[in-house]
């Protein structure tokens, strides 16, 4: 039986663009565990001009994935931080079969286990649509949309007043391509995930509140008295 004390891993899976980010931004306040999302580790590291940087961005310019075992190597030490000892929220990782294998390796090596994986869907329409009106801090890496989510001052972070930048990796052609590799290497984790009892299925075309909904429901059985 689970106690308050056990660390708690939850996961968000779904499509690039579907909203893993923004759902992020409430969830890990109101889980109180940090947020780890693997693209934003990417990015702090071409930031950064590391060699990790350098070669992350390699691919990251072309919408392919990074390579599993330098990939796997960051997101662990990352998970291995003392702020990451009450659990994590984890976002775009695992991305692969291989990803999750190594993830849950880790995770039983401490003891411990993904306690939910939430799968927000949303069909490809949407996904571009989405993917081709975010503007995302420079400083904190809020998201915003400029319809569906625009910051008071166009150009500038509510959060952290910091700049406002669209992702080069958002550009259209880019964007498809990041799509057709998600269906190809990601989404074969939803059965995975799926056969082990751990998924949870969001609706997530509809509007960012109604979506925060629906996981906030979807986490109340892992939760109880948790929090
Ligand atoms: P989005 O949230 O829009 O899907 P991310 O910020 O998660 O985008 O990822 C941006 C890019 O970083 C990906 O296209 C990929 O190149 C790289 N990346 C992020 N996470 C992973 C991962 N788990 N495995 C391999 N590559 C990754
Ligand atoms: P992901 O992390 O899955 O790639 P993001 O959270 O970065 O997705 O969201 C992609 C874009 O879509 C952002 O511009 C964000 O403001 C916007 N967005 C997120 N969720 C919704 C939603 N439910 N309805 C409309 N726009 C959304
Ligand atoms: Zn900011």
């Amino acid at each position: 039986m689970a106690s308050s004390h056990d660390p708690l891993y939850i996961l968000l899976l779904g499509a690039p663009g579907v909203g893993k980010g923004t759902q992020a931004a409430f969830l890990t306040e109101k889980l109180g565990i940090p947020h780890v999302a693997s693209g934003d580790l990417f990015r702090a590291a071409i930031a950064n001009q590391t060699e990790l940087g350098k070669l992350a961005k390699s691919y990251m310019d072309r919408g392919e994935l990074v390579p599993d075992d330098v990939t796997i190597a960051m997101v662990m030490e990352r998970l291995s931080q003392p702020d990451c000892a009450g659990g994590a929220l984890l976002d775009g990782f695992p991305r692969t079969i291989e990803q999750a294998k190594a993830l849950e390796k880790a995770l039983a090596e401490r003891g411990s286990r993904l306690a939910l994986v939430l799968y927000i869907r949303a069909g490809e329409a949407t996904l571009l649509e989405r993917l081709g009106g975010r503007w995302t801090c420079r400083q904190c890496g809020a998201v915003y949309h400029e319809r569906f989510n625009p910051p008071k001052q166009p150009g500038i972070c509510d959060a952290c007043g910091g700049e406002l930048y669209q992702r080069p990796d958002d550009q259209p052609e880019t964007q498809r391509r990041r799509i057709r590799v998600y269906l190809d290497q990601t989404a074969p984790l939803i059965e995975y995930f799926k056969e082990r009892g751990l998924l949870v299925e969001i609706d997530g075309e509809r509007d960012v509140e109604s979506v925060r909904q629906a996981v906030e429901a979807a986490l109340e059985p892992v939760l109880g008295g948790r929090v």
